[in-house]
């Protein structure tokens, strides 16, 4: 039986460095996000998580499923919502590059960070113009507009229009798929 589940181990670790190369395409902005990446710590545990790598990442669902953690899963892939001020950056105050928690794409810089009082994160714009897509949402009888991470494709939130200036716009994300790495 333990010669069957570290075949069946082996099988998997081969199964995601083989999907990691092959589900991978070209980003044509390809340039790297920080020349220092060689001193930034590597998620331990996700092999697809880097915040050097521009690369888009189309993978199946049953890969996010062994990668990501539970909590995190159930938003970014399965769209579900946090509850209100149960996150750790609604009320944050820090100054640093607010990271994809799925893959590491650079979302968010903290100069567009606000107080929101709706209890999630809010931000007024995004770090680069391909940071995230968007999508329309018509769930739950309401139309609004969904934003995913420009890499993965991970469910952030939704953007609405009544932010504060300069742009209007009210990025209202799921902390959970926030990973925030403060300035030196
Ligand atoms: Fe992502």
């Amino acid at each position: 039986m333990k010669i069957v589940n570290n075949m069946k181990n082996y099988v998997l670790f081969i199964m995601i460095i083989f999907l990691a190369v092959s589900n991978c395409r070209n980003n044509p902005d390809n340039t790297p996000i920080n020349n220092n990446a060689a001193s930034i710590p590597q998620h331990p545990i996700n092999p697809y998580y880097s915040r050097t790598d521009t690369m888009t990442l189309n993978l199946p669902d049953s890969i996010w499923k062994i990668v990501l953690p539970d909590s995190v899963y159930r938003i970014a892939r399965n769209k579900e919502t946090e509850a209100a001020f149960s996150g750790k950056y609604w009320n944050s105050t820090g100054k640093g590059t607010y990271y994809c928690a799925a893959c590491g794409n650079a979302l968010f810089r903290s100069d567009a960070w606000f107080a929101s009082t709706c209890g999630w994160p809010g931000f007024f714009e995004t770090m680069r113009k391909n940071s995230v897509k968007y999508k329309s949402d018509y769930s739950y009888g309401m139309i609004r507009t969904e934003v995913l991470c420009g890499r993965c494709g991970a469910h952030l939130g939704h953007v609405f229009d009544d932010g504060p200036k300069p742009t209007g716009q009210r990025y209202c994300m799921n902390s959970i798929v926030l990973d925030f790495v403060k300035d030196k």
